[in-house]
């Protein structure tokens, strides 16, 4: 035997919103603060040399390029200017002819008196720049203890006006030791305090997620237990809102659904109440009154074949509209030529053109056209129609099935009485079981309430279209289309 295996719902490894939200929010701030520490501890030293670097080469071009282009040199202009420089940036220059004819120095200057790196820094950068044949050399220096560095610059500098010179220029480094441990210090409290800020915010926005969540699990467990009165609440999240939304639809689906099986069991009741009590006093009155007389006795009889007809007609609706609605009703789907189908289904009416004067028509097209249905349940579908027609049709007794193909695609059957017709109220009910076009006595013309819900349950399995059109007084047009085969 086959048996179903339940699929099993997918398990997650939950935590609540708080939680998840908070460590976030903590794993976030620590990324960035570690991604701070990253670059001012490891950048920024060398940030700091490039940058010391490029004011060394602007210093020593600008410079140079004077020593260079001017014709006239004011030596003392130049001196003053090279010392001003020196100071403004914390350099030292030296400048000595190629030919060993002078040499100069920002040390003649006061302020730059304490950047004097010696002979041996000179000489240093002198070897480096012969070796590179003249090209600008730049490099760093240190001294014994290794805690003072110095950035040097050489480069050759040749005049058309006076002698080549070698041009050096030497810079301090600041170390930057003392300035990234003050950075270290000033990033720990700055990570505490977004850590902290960070754990608030996710606490606040968290409870301000979570809060509604938590009433909406509340509201839903009361609908659980069967009251389906309660409003769910939806919050300032569109996601939350439509949440609440959904569940309050849902609500008053499941409670419209409650309803209508209430509704539903009481027709049912009354309805098959209804034959079994007359079923019961009629063979009462056999068992009392009627027992000897004939012709009362054939008549009470009568009444108790008539009622259980009803019964069993009831029972069989219900049974058929529950196995379609559950869908365990499997529609066998063939070609069908729904117009001989009709003509089958009048053939059982015929009689009353005979007995009581109807006036029953068939109007089919010429070429047949073939549906893909279930032809059984189609039978049904037309016979529902023209039993309601007949039983609606009033003082008139006219009715009409017609056959037409629409747009070619399309063949629309169409039950046409002359009868009683529906009120604009009811005509979206009709279609719903047990709902009857109310008021007018729809037991005493014979019906279940349910055939116009198999019908419709019918066409939707089918795919088909289906309507109504109908003026009250003056008679109805039920219709269904289902696509042609070609
Ligand atoms: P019933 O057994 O009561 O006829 P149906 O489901 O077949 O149940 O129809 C539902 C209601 O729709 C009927 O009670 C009647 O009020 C209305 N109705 C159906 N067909 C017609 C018709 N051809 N003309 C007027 N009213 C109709």
């Amino acid at each position: 035997m086959k048996t179903d295996i339940a699929k099993e719902p997918k398990k997650y490894r939950t935590r609540s919103v708080r939680f998840r939200l908070t460590a976030y929010f903590v794993i976030f701030a620590l990324v960035l603060m570690a991604m701070l520490w990253f670059f001012q501890t490891v950048f920024l030293e060398q940030y700091y040399e490039m940058e010391m670097e490029k004011k060394i080469q602007t210093a020593v071009s600008s410079l140079s390029l004077q020593y260079a282009i001017s014709g006239e040199l004011d030596l003392e202009k130049y001196l003053q200017e090279m010392g001003e420089i020196s100071s403004a940036n914390d350099m030292y220059f030296y400048i000595e002819a190629e030919d060993e004819s002078f040499n100069i120095s920002s040390t003649d200057q006061a302020s730059a008196g304490r950047y004097y790196y010696g002979r041996s820094g000179v000489d240093l950068a002198r070897e480096r720049l012969l070796a590179n044949n003249g090209e600008p050399v730049t490099f760093k220096i240190s001294n014994q203890t290794g805690d003072s560095i110095t950035q040097v610059y050489g480069a050759k500098v040749d005049s058309e006006y006076r002698p080549s010179v070698r041009f050096f220029a030497f810079a301090p480094l600041t170390p930057m030791g003392p300035a990234v441990g003050i950075l270290a210090k000033q990033l720990m409290i700055v990570t505490a305090v977004s850590l902290v800020v960070a754990f608030i915010l996710a606490l606040y926005i968290s409870s301000r997620i979570a809060h509604p969540i938590h009433s909406i699990t509340e509201r839903a467990q009361e609908m659980a237990e069967g009251n389906y009165d309660v409003q769910f609440e939806g919050s300032s999240y569109r996601e939350i809102n439509n949440l609440a939304g959904t569940l309050n639809t849902t609500a008053k689906a499941l409670s419209r659904t409650e309803q209508l099986q209430r509704d539903l069991m009481a027709n049912v009741s009354h309805d098959l109440r209804t034959p079994i009590t007359m079923v019961k006093s009629y063979a009462e009155m056999i068992r009392d009154i009627s027992g000897d007389n004939e012709e009362k006795r054939n008549q009470h009889l009568g009444v108790i074949i008539e009622e259980s007809d009803r019964l069993s007609y009831l029972v069989n609706d219900i049974l058929t509209l529950s196995r379609i609605q559950a869908g365990v009703e499997i529609m066998e789907m063939a070609p069908v030529d729904l117009q001989k189908c009709a003509e089958s289904v009048l053939a059982t009416y015929r009689v009353l053109e005979e007995q009581e004067g109807f006036s029953i028509r068939l109007q089919t097209m010429e070429q047949p056209a073939l549906v893909n249905a279930d032809q059984h349940r189609m039978e049904q579908v037309l016979s529902n129609l023209i039993s309601n027609a007949v039983r609606y049709s009033g003082e008139r007794r006219d009715v009409e099935v017609a056959f037409l193909r629409r747009d070619r695609k399309w063949l629309r059957c169409e039950v046409r009485d002359k009868g009683i017709g529906i009120a604009p109220e009811d005509i979206d009910n009709i279609w719903n079981r047990y709902e009857r076009a109310s008021s007018r006595g729809a037991r005493s013309k014979g019906g279940t309430g349910l055939g116009l819900s198999i019908t419709k349950e019918i066409l939707q399995r089918h795919g088909a279209k289906y309507g109504v059109e109908s003026v009250l007084g003056e008679g109805s047009i039920f219709w269904f289309e289902l696509p042609v085969i070609d």
